[in-house]
């Protein structure tokens, strides 16, 4: 092989190996960008019965947050996007609201599922009272830190429901059925395969961005329709 016919062909491969470069990039980005839009749908809705609802229980539209007391992005959902939809959906009896516990940070999650599981027992109508008031407990900062103790949730029991019977309460709390709604939850978690919280579903529609109002906006009109 000259010289020439030697540059030439190098040329050739480089060019091929910057080519291949380029349709690599480009499926790639294509795939995450799909993956970051497009909200991916499951056979069904999530079962409602059992769990906490706001709202009109009849509604066409059923929204579940899969959530955890012990995650941030939880609590920020609830300050930022929850107050939005209430007023723009649940209030008005287009859509209903509804809780499902997410254990994803240990015992602490635990206990704070119980305690919302007790006091959905003993006084339900006071139970989204008790849901926010417990995300409002959650420290801004250093949220890994223990905060959820039994005393904590006391406290926050006892200021978000007024007419709370505490020793009721703290039977419900350690009561075999109030453990079987928890593992109710997580049957509903594994059957979703649910891996991040929150993860906002509107019927079967999994929302692929939890905070963007947007997409769940569309994703309830589609529904209502
Ligand atoms: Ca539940």
């Amino acid at each position: 092989m000259n010289k020439k016919n030697k540059k030439s062909r190098s040329l050739v491969v480089y060019t091929l190996v910057v080519i291949v470069l380029f349709v690599a990039l480009f499926i790639i980005n294509q795939f995450s960008k799909n993956k970051d839009s497009e909200n991916q749908t499951t056979a069904e809705a999530p079962s409602t019965i059992s769990q906490p609802v706001m709202g009109n229980e009849d509604a066409k539209v059923s929204i579940v947050e899969f959530g955890d007391y012990k995650c941030p992005s939880c609590k920020a959902w609830g300050e930022q996007v929850l107050p939005q939809l209430k007023k723009d959906y649940i209030d008005s009896g287009k859509a209903k609201f509804s809780y499902t516990n997410v254990l994803f940070h240990g015992e602490e999650s635990k206990l704070g599922a119980l305690a919302g599981e007790a006091i959905l027992k003993s006084n339900p109508d006071d139970f989204w009272s008790f849901h926010k008031a417990l995300f409002n407990a959650q420290p801004a900062a250093n949220h890994d830190d223990l905060w959820i103790t039994e005393e904590k949730l006391l406290e926050v029991a006892k200021v978000s429901v007024p007419t709370l019977d505490l020793e009721q309460f703290r039977l419900n709390f350690k009561s075999s059925e109030n453990q079987e709604s928890v593992d109710l939850d997580q049957k509903l978690v594994q059957q979703f395969n649910i891996q991040q919280t929150p993860t906002i579903m509107i019927n079967n529609i999994v929302i692929s961005n939890p905070l963007d109002y947007d997409a769940i906006k569309v994703a309830i009109e589609q529904e209502s329709k």
